[in-house]
């Protein structure tokens, strides 16, 4: 059967990131820059006060004689009129420099005066000015091609006067969920019928990884439902079905995505919860089944989906950071089998100390509310003892800041 960490190394190679496309600076947050975006202007534009104060040619400062104030420059105002000669000017915070004046004296720092004569304190060549381009030339990459494009590149972009900047588009994944005992949510539900959860739960996850999930319902344990809802799935960037690919009499989603032209990569890895995953591809669009069972589809498609998701959509770094913490109870496993444990995690001190988030049995859906985090548990392993070294993973970016932040 194929290993975990092979499966997903076969999903990864098998997907690249999408064409980009331009976006408006405002949408661009969190997406992945694919090509570099330059500056469009140099930082500060001109040169311009630090402070509040006063602005003066160095040359006529060496004594500490009076000197007129011939001006104000408020931020905002130009000046390019020459001044008087021998005159300061006074100036504010972000207020541009008039011609041949080369340094600011903080108001903090003038000796004495009134509205219209200041006597100022010595002054050096260039002090408390922002010159033109010192921060930022024109055609300065500001996010190279892989980046993400965050607050801070939208800020000095827009700084700029840039206005869009080329990104890896989002990825457009049908979400089909299979199987007749599934009702949309409904005020009555007929006996034996259960609500599709696995719909929204999947396009939450897939709305949080920065993706656009699109909606195709349930389809019926039949090939003609299953083969009309599968072709609208495949005109997306990816296809993700729930349930219908275990070994019941009605699994057919296996066989009707065979039928629609999507090859089989595999359709069993060695995971619990997760075993019957399958992974295809229809030319070069990716096919995921995950089980139908919630706590396998969110599981499944958080360690394999969610890092194929994000390198369609141009990022290098797709899986979560992984730490280790110290396991506070023994568990059982049973062999053969790899396991995603679910864990909650607390901070002591420097150290991470892990312990059961409860029954993890697949159907428990309350273990998954109550886990911060997974382990992957080797398949060789049959009992994890108590003081052991466990990698984790956090589930969810919440979980993490809560457990560091204590
Ligand atoms: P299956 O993979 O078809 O054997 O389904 C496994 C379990 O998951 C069964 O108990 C199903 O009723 C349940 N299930 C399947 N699809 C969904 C869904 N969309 N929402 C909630 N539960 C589901
Ligand atoms: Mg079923």
């Amino acid at each position: 059967m194929l290993a975990f960490d092979q499966a997903r190394k076969l999903i990864l190679d098998s997907v690249k990131p999408l064409d980009p496309i331009n976006l408006p600076l405002h949408d661009a947050l969190n997406m992945v820059a694919s090509e570099p975006a330059n500056a469009g202007l140099d930082l500060p534009s001109f040169d311009n006060s630090a402070m509040d104060g006063y602005a003066v040619r160095s040359v006529e400062c060496t004594d500490a004689g009076e000197k007129p104030v011939s001006a104000t420059i408020m931020a905002g105002d130009r000046a390019d009129s020459v001044l008087p000669e021998g005159t300061v000017v006074k100036i504010m915070t972000g207020a541009p420099i008039p011609p041949g004046f080369d340094a600011v004296i903080p108001f903090e720092e003038v000796l004495s005066g009134q509205d219209d004569k200041v006597t100022l304190s010595a002054v050096v060549k260039g002090q408390h000015i922002r010159f033109s381009g010192e921060d930022i030339r024109t055609g300065d990459c500001i996010a190279q091609a892989g980046r993400i494009i965050r607050p801070a590149e939208i800020g000095v972009l827009a700084a700029t006067g840039i206005l869009s900047v080329k990104v890896h588009r989002r990825v457009r994944v049908a979400i089909l969920s299979t199987g007749d005992e599934l009702v949309e949510p409904c005020e009555s539900i007929p006996p034996g019928k259960i609500i599709n959860s696995n719909s929204p739960a999947i396009a939450a996850a897939v709305l949080e990884a920065g993706g656009e999930p699109v909606m195709l319902g349930i389809a019926a344990d039949t090939r003609d439902s299953l083969a009309a809802k599968i072709a609208v799935g495949l005109q997306h960037d990816m296809l993700v079905t729930t349930a219908g690919v275990s070994a019941g009499e009605r699994d057919l989603v296996r066989e009707m995505l065979a039928e629609a032209g999507v090859k089989p990569l595999f359709w069993k890895i060695d995971l619990k919860p997760g075993g019957p995953t399958a992974f295809g591809l229809k030319g070069d669009k990716p096919v995921f089944s995950l089980p139908g069972n919630p706590v396998s589809s969110l599981l499944t498609f958080e360690e394999l989906v969610r890092p194929a998701l994000l390198r369609m959509m141009g990022h290098t770094a797709v899986l979560r950071p992984r730490f280790k913490g110290v396991l506070e109870e023994d568990v059982e496993k049973k062999a053969g089998k790899a396991t995603l444990l679910r864990v909650r995690v607390r901070k002591d001190g420097d150290v991470f100390r892990l312990s059961s988030a409860g029954n993890q049995q697949t159907g428990m859906q309350r273990t998954l509310l109550l886990a911060d985090a997974v382990c992957l548990l080797p398949s060789e392993a049959t009992l994890l003892n108590k003081g052991e070294l466990l990698e984790f993973h956090f589930l969810h970016d919440s979980s993490l800041m809560m457990t560091v932040e204590g």
